[in-house]
């Protein structure tokens, strides 16, 4: 779906978008900021957590605590950083006090989720403990316990990626066992990172363009120094945030 600068532009609009979302009202209340994600907007490798804590609200960006910490270890243990790849989460607004998503947030947030999926492309995407590995398979049922360092291919949207569910970093920060075990999950990425693309669906038809009438000259020229107005205050915003 178009050139990767085109992608990212959309991507913009969905940020933009997203930031003033209220589809949950208590999140809308409570939260400071909306954190959408950030990184490589072009990225083949795309991280799913499950939702921002006190210092992701606090900051706008996604794993900068103490499991951020530990996330980024790992990047760099493969040879990766976080301007590589691009970490989002499956809700954007921080539950209070840290508890778990609700149903009926996962539901009304995931839109969000699959449009960067669609927009971003990544080949590989992993999912970083259980919210995010039963929402993306559509599988409530089966947990990260199962399914841990086990790449399988699935259509994502219009996409085929290949989904690898691996531990959430913070359920390993305090058992040594469990780093042990994500520590191997991981160093398997670079693996799927190298395997050939896999083939895609065909594309959806486009829906059919209706040509408005032609305008007269100067009002287009007006319409074109507007809209270049506004894409240049995008551009200072999207800069100014550095998110992807
Ligand atoms: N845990 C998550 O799942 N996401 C974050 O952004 C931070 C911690």
């Amino acid at each position: 779906m178009g050139t990767p600068a085109q992608r990212r532009e959309e991507l913009k609009a969905v940020w933009r978008q997203a930031q003033s979302c209220t589809n949950c009202q208590q999140l809308a209340a409570t939260r400071q900021t909306v954190v959408f994600g950030s990184g490589n907007a072009d990225a083949d490798l795309m991280f799913v957590g499950e939702a921002p804590g006190a210092n992701e609200d606090k900051q706008g960006l996604p794993f900068v605590g103490q499991a951020g910490r530990l996330l980024d270890t790992l990047l760099e243990e493969i040879g990766l950083e976080r301007g590589d790849v691009f970490i989002a989460n499956v809700l954007k607004c921080r539950p209070p006090g840290n508890r778990d998503p609700l149903p009926q947030e996962i539901d009304a947030c995931q839109t969000y989720l699959f449009r960067q999926m669609e927009l971003i492309e990544p080949r590989v995407v992993c999912t970083l403990g259980n919210f995010s590995t039963k929402l993306l398979r559509g599988d409530p049922s089966t947990g990260i316990t199962r399914l841990h360092g086990r790449e399988e291919v699935r259509r994502i949207g219009p996409r085929n990626v290949r989904l690898y569910p691996i531990y959430h970093p913070a359920a390993a920060l305090y058992t040594p066992q469990m780093l042990e075990v994500l520590r191997t999950d991981f160093a398997r990425l670079p693996e799927l990172l190298a395997l050939d693309p896999l083939p895609q669906p065909e594309p959806e038809p486009e829906p059919e363009l209706v040509v408005p009438e032609p305008e007269a000259a100067t009002e287009i020229e007006t319409e074109r120094e507007a809209a270049m107005e506004i894409e240049a205050e995008r551009e200072r915003e999207a800069a100014q945030l550095g998110l992807f």
